[in-house]
């Protein structure tokens, strides 16, 4: 039996992983099952599938989760520490799909502990991408890319030696406003940008959708992981989202990968790599499709991307403080205190005052310090919408 645990297990990523994991009983023995607020779900998940433990992230949900799982023989524990903790506890794959910043520490342990770590958690590669890779090489842990786009590059390389791979180009549906006039975007609330016209994903991540931060942050985790130069990298809004990833060879051959917009194809392959197995996702039908169809992106529209640019080739601990930022202004718009295209200022000012001190830009790339950024990027951007917006 293999032994699995799920990071942000009550999450989208995680219930799809769990959907995975239900269908063929007795393959997996489940380790730990983590997740937020929502108590009552993770509490049914890991008595259902006899998890040894189950840990919430908030210590004041503690009593809560025990009360659910007494005498059940799960496990309860809450915070930070425990998400670590359980991380830590041996395991043949772990499914990292907490939403944030947050999942870089329990990952990072995953990967410590010689884990196969599926990646979903974008923000882990784009903070903290160069320990990672380095952790996972020391350890001997091998890290697959849940995320479509960056499964999808995996897949079209086949194998292939990267010294043949010309460029990649990430595929983008264009988000909830892709055919909202610009001067309209300012007005857009946070509830028409949680409606993503393709995917079905958690409410953060469709906001990014929308700003398009969500494919900035997968130009970096493309970066990170292939260890591609910034202009091979490219983005390609695909309203259909088909087309999840183009791979370019030096000879111009282009490989593309097709499927249905399910992210359980994507958990499936990692799930299942080196080998392929029967997964329960629509299987497309081009002749009934009709057409595939594509347009350049626009920075403009979509300043993100410029930013993304910009991040990788500051480098250091730009991507921590990118994420950081981003992840307050993402807040802030939530909460109705920032409007729409203003995300993408307050990241750039943050990026303007902390790329200015080549002491904290340049410090060693180790967990602490990119922490430390991560803290002082949500400070800054903090202070740059209490000042300014
Ligand atoms: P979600 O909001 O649906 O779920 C997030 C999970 O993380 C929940 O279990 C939640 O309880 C937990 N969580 C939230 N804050 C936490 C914290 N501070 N500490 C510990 N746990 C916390 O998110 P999602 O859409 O499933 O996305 C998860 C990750 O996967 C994100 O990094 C996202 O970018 C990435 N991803 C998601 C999709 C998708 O289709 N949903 C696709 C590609 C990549
Ligand atoms: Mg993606």
């Amino acid at each position: 039996m293999r032994r699995v645990s799920i990071l942000g297990a009550t999450g989208s990523i995680g219930q799809n992983t769990i959907d995975l994991i239900d269908r063929a009983p007795g393959a997996y023995d489940v380790v730990a099952l983590t997740g937020g607020r929502n108590i009552a779900q993770l509490a049914r998940d890991a008595i259902r599938l006899k998890a040894d433990v189950a840990v919430t992230a908030h210590n004041e949900c503690l009593d809560d989760l025990r009360d659910a799982l007494l005498g059940t023989g799960v496990e309860a524990a809450a915070g930070q520490g425990a998400l670590v903790e359980a991380a830590s506890r041996p395991a043949d794959w772990v499914m990292s799909a907490i939403v944030g910043a947050a999942g870089l520490p329990p990952g990072l342990a995953a990967i410590q502990q010689g884990a196969t770590l599926a990646l979903a958690n974008k923000e882990t590669l784009v903070a903290a991408g160069p320990l990672v890779m380095r952790s996972a090489y020391q350890s001997g842990s091998t890290v697959l890319p849940v995320d479509s786009e960056h499964s999808a590059v995996f897949q079209a390389l086949g194998g292939e030696a990267m010294t043949s791979v010309e460029r990649v180009i990430l595929t983008a549906s264009g988000g909830a406003f892709r055919d909202w006039p610009i001067e309209k975007l300012h007005s857009a609330t946070p509830e028409q940008a949680s409606t993503h016209p393709n995917w079905d994903m958690g409410q953060r991540i469709t906001i990014d959708s929308a700003s398009m931060f969500n494919k900035a942050l997968e130009v970096i985790e493309a970066k990170e992981f292939f260890a591609l130069r910034p202009d091979q990298i490219e983005v390609l809004i695909h309203p259909e989202s088909m087309i999840h990833a183009i791979v370019g060879h030096v000879d111009g051959g282009m490989m593309a990968h097709l499927g249905a917009p399910d992210m359980r194809h994507a958990i499936g392959y990692a799930l299942h790599w080196p080998d392929r197995a029967h997964l329960p996702v629509e299987r497309l039908d081009l002749a009934k499709l009709g057409q595939l169809t594509f347009r350049a992106a626009d920075t403009t529209r979509y300043p993100a991307l410029a930013l993304a640019t910009r991040v990788m080739e500051r480098g250091g601990m730009a991507g921590a403080a990118f994420n950081a930022a981003k992840e307050r202004a993402l807040d802030a718009f939530i909460g109705g205190h920032i409007k729409f295209t203003e995300m993408a200022e307050v990241v750039a000012r943050v990026l303007d005052v902390l790329e200015a001190d080549l002491g904290h830009i340049e410090a060693v790339f180790d967990l602490d310090n990119i922490l430390k950024m991560d803290h002082l990027a949500r400070e800054e951007a903090d202070r740059v919408m209490a000042r300014a917006l």
